[in-house]
């Protein structure tokens, strides 16, 4: 892609910007529907999901962003932004937007209150090298993926079950857990391998 939005309503937009300017790839920080309008594809960083759906309403973006999904858009959520991009969303707050730009079912701060934050390193499908280093805040969970869904990554929980981290369905990826913290592009790399010229 061109050049790739950065949604910068709330939460952590900054390192994801810096990442892809890494990358060689015009990274432009999204607020309106203008902007949204103008970019190629977009990464929904982590944050806060209810915030971020209720600035996602009051900035107009809503719509626009739910079309240029429908249309193919290539995305990136991670941690909130897996969760705005859900099919469902359990736990969610009743009023909370979900985008439904890939069949998962997520559950927010799935991890629990024992395990707030935590590391772990991942092995990725489709990232060579040494294992991914994963920052994972207040993450979600996916409970559930649709037939469609490729599972690159899972973790296991506390209570031994293994659960999808990173999951792609066509030109949409998400991550439960914050890549833009650690200075590794790789899985922006990733994500741009399928986000098209
Ligand atoms: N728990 C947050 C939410 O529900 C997500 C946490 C994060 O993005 N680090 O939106």
């Amino acid at each position: 892609p061109k050049t790739v939005g950065v949604l910068a309503l709330q939460g952590d937009s900054r390192n994801h910007l810096s990442l892809l300017a890494d990358l060689g790839v015009t990274g432009v920080p999204v607020r309106t529907p203008e902007q949204l309008e103008a970019v190629d594809a977009l990464v929904l960083p982590g944050g806060e999901s209810t915030a971020i759906s209720l600035l996602l309403e009051t900035s107009g973006m809503l719509g626009p962003l739910r079309a240029r999904l429908a249309e193919g858009m290539p995305a990136l959520g991670t941690c909130a932004g897996m969760i705005l991009l859900a099919r469902e969303v359990t736990d969610g707050r009743p009023d909370q937007h979900h985008l439904d730009a890939l069949d998962i079912v997520v559950r927010r701060n799935a991890f629990g209150r024992q395990v707030d934050s935590f590391e772990a390193d991942l092995d990725v499908r489709g990232i060579d090298g040494p294992p991914l280093h994963a920052v994972f805040i207040r993450a979600p969970i996916v409970e559930n993926a649709g037939d469609g869904v490729e599972v690159l990554a899972s973790v296991a929980r506390a209570d031994g079950a293994e659960r999808p981290v990173v999951c792609r369905e066509g030109p949409v990826m998400v991550a439960a857990f914050h890549p833009e913290l650690t200075g590794d592009p790789r899985l922006h790399q990733l994500f741009l391998e399928r986000a098209g010229d």
